[in-house]
């Protein structure tokens, strides 16, 4: 496995390789949701790239930048035992320059997520677009955990036709059901058996859905009563162009879920 720093060393190498390129982008503090999308890409290519940057430019001003966790060495003993080839982890000057060309995420980007967090998602595609332009992946692997932020970057590959293969992959949990996330780490003891209402209510939500209980309103309601001491940001129902619904729409319907943990945002979701 190569550790690479600069953006020569990477568009180098990327001139020398011949087949597939599998590429997995993540800020780091890897967990088993990561580690699932690299066995994925592992799987699936014959070269297996991975990012790890803590990227600015999808931060709002008071948010985690600064204390979000880096764990570069346990990263890269990960990467090495996940079989990576390639292990991109650029300072952020080398990714960005002082005054940029932007890339601006569809004003569908400013619900759900994108209004707690206006213009979050304009940093994540500037990211990724960067990212892809280097590593050239013939698949790149994304959690279905951050299910808004899939289906802009798919928007993105579509609408600047980037001949890239989009692959979702299901969300990884701990044995009783919490999202992992590299934020789990801010949870104290009660913050973290807390936060279990939130996958608790979503499969809550699954199992009224089971029952024909199809109408959202409804269902939103049972789910906020059973995640009552918590902090709710969000309960929505969408379809997968995040339009939100008032039926359900077995094979179409993302339920998600934001709560917050003292200062931690969690998010999850469930895909019907
Ligand atoms: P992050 O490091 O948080 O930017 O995440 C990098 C990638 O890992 C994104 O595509 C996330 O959606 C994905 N990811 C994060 N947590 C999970 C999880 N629990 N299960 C599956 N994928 C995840």
């Amino acid at each position: 496995m190569q550790v690479l720093k600069t953006i020569e060393e990477l568009q180098n190498i990327r001139k020398e390789i011949k087949g597939t390129v599998g590429f997995v982008p993540t800020m780091g503090a890897l967990h088993n949701g990561h580690i699932s999308l690299i066995k994925k890409a592992r799987e699936e290519n014959e070269i297996v790239v991975v990012s790890i940057f803590v990227n600015p430019t999808q931060f709002l001003p008071g948010e985690d930048l600064d204390k979000y966790p880096r764990k570069d060495e346990a990263d890269k003993k990960i990467c090495q035992m996940c079989k990576v080839d390639y292990v991109f982890m650029p300072e952020i000057s080398t990714m960005y320059s002082k005054e940029e060309v932007l890339v601006k995420a569809p004003n569908k980007s400013y619900v759900l997520e994108g209004k707690t967090r206006p213009g979050h998602f304009d940093g994540v595609l500037q990211v990724v677009l960067k990212l892809f332009n280097l590593v050239q992946p013939t698949n790149a692997y994304f959690g279905k955990k951050d299910a808004q932020q899939l289906s802009l970057i798919q928007q993105m590959v579509e609408n600047f036709f980037l001949p890239i293969n989009i692959i979702p992959c299901d969300i990884v949990r701990e044995s009783d059901g919490l999202a992992m996330s590299s934020r789990n780490v801010y949870l104290d003891e009660q913050q973290r058996k807390d936060a279990l209402l939130i996958s608790k209510s979503l499969y809550f939500a699954a199992s009224l859905i089971g029952k024909n209980e199809l109408k959202s309103d409804v269902i939103k309601n049972k789910m906020l009563e059973t995640m009552n001491i918590l902090d709710v940001e969000y309960v929505a129902i969408v379809d997968r162009q995040f339009n939100e619904i008032n039926e359900v729409v077995k094979g179409n319907t993302i339920i998600l879920v934001v709560a917050k943990l003292g200062n931690t945002r969690l998010l999850d979701n469930i895909w019907i």
